[in-house]
């Protein structure tokens, strides 16, 4: 048995979902673009989902953007909106490598990991174009007071467009208080129960930018490609049981999380926690240990069966040093025991259990190896 504490990577899908999606993959196969009535069928399927998505994100239906995945939306807003790109230093890859690409500015945050306001306002020159600033920390899971934000950015740069990646927003915040705030959003089905290969960008009137993938012109010209019209499906479907469930969820959820870091730190000295959990999303735990390595830290929660992850999940698999904490200003000996537990809808209080012991045995073990 497996204790999943790496919801912040990938969600497991809702069955209602893969449910909802199956008739997509068999007897409903057709292309939404074509112009008989099996085309019009998935095409009908395809927009419903759409008004889903747009009522659950409060926006118009008009203004969501169906994409192949999170970084797609994120690479889409970087890349293609003409003039200087800002961003915080803690954004995820996927907008910040466009951003760096660029030649882009990059902003600095406090130890709790919120962009640094000042330093925003001070980049904010006539000739900047888009603001990026995510919702969300994938790897401490802190929350951005977008509302703030925005009005920073509409003061002192008013033609620039404001871009936020809520893709680690979607469980923990009701994306309808976010999206009166911003220009573009972006969204990923795989972080809240839908399925891998599927996202959302947002864009709100005026938001314009140059598609990243031209061709057969599908969502108005701003993302060609046929649908992933079971991925469409299966999405919108895990949108709406997220959204009827978030309230409940984050309640549930954020004592299960407090449980875990609370008996971690009654059973281990010298564990750190990283953001206070009032500035962070319920199902965001992340410690750093003094006097461990967190790869031999993973590797024995793995042995004992404990998903966990040191930073975010990336394609390598590699150790690299956080770009987030050293954001924060997280000294490197203490990032190097870092360890990130992410909590979501099937998490119990059995696997947070579970979770507590692994840690504190495998903790100890490495501390008394480095003893001995
Ligand atoms: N943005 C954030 C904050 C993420 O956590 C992730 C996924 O790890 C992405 C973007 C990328 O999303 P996707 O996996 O759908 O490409």
């Amino acid at each position: 048995m497996l204790t999943y504490l790496d919801h912040a990577a990938t969600t497991p899908m809702r069955a209602t979902a893969v449910e909802a999606m199956l008739p997509f993959f068999s007897e409903r196969f057709a292309n939404p673009s074509g112009s008989h009535r099996f085309a019009r069928d998935a095409r009908k399927a395809v927009d419903e989902a759409r008004d889903q998505v747009a009522e659950l994100a409060g926006v118009k239906p008009g203004e969501v953007v169906f994409t192949g995945c999170g970084t797609e939306s994120d690479n889409s807003v970087v890349t293609g909106v003409a003039g200087t790109v800002v961003c915080p230093a803690v954004e995820h890859h996927a907008v910040l490598q466009p951003v760096e690409h660029r030649g882009g500015v990059v902003v600095g945050v406090d130890t709790a990991g919120h962009v640094d306001l000042d330093q925003l306002a001070a980049a904010l020159t006539p000739d900047v174009a888009l603001v990026s600033v995510m919702a969300v920390n994938n790897e401490v899971g802190t929350i951005t007071d977008i509302a703030t934000v925005a009005a920073v950015v509409r003061r002192a740069a008013p033609n620039a467009v404001l871009h936020t990646d809520a893709v680690q927003a979607a469980c923990w915040l009701d994306l309808r208080t976010i999206t009166p705030h911003v220009d573009l959003l972006s969204l990923s089905a795989h972080k809240f129960g839908g399925p891998k290969g599927v996202g959302v960008l947002v864009g709100r009137p005026g938001a314009s930018f140059e598609p990243l993938l031209v061709g057969g012109g599908q969502e108005r010209e701003r993302r060609s490609g046929t649908h992933n019209v079971a991925g469409i499906i299966g999405m919108s479907v895990a949108l709406r049981a997220t959204d009827n469930e978030r309230e409940e969820e984050n309640a549930r959820i954020a004592i299960l999380r407090d449980a875990l870091v609370d008996g971690l730190r009654s059973r281990l000295d010298d564990v750190h926690e990283t953001v206070a959990r009032s500035d962070k999303v319920a199902g965001s735990a992340h410690v750093c240990f003094d006097g461990i390595e967190n790869e031999a830290l993973l590797y024995l929660l793995d042995e004992a069966g404990v998903c966990a992850s040191a930073a975010s999940a990336c394609a390598s698999g590699a150790m690299e040093p956080s770009h987030v904490l050293a954001a924060m200003g997280v000294p490197n000996e203490r990032a190097r025991g870092a360890l990130r537990l992410t909590l979501g809808r099937t998490t119990t209080a059995a696997d947070v259990a579970e979770a507590t012991t692994a840690v504190v045995d495998s903790v100890g073990k490495l501390r008394a190896g480095r003893a001995a």
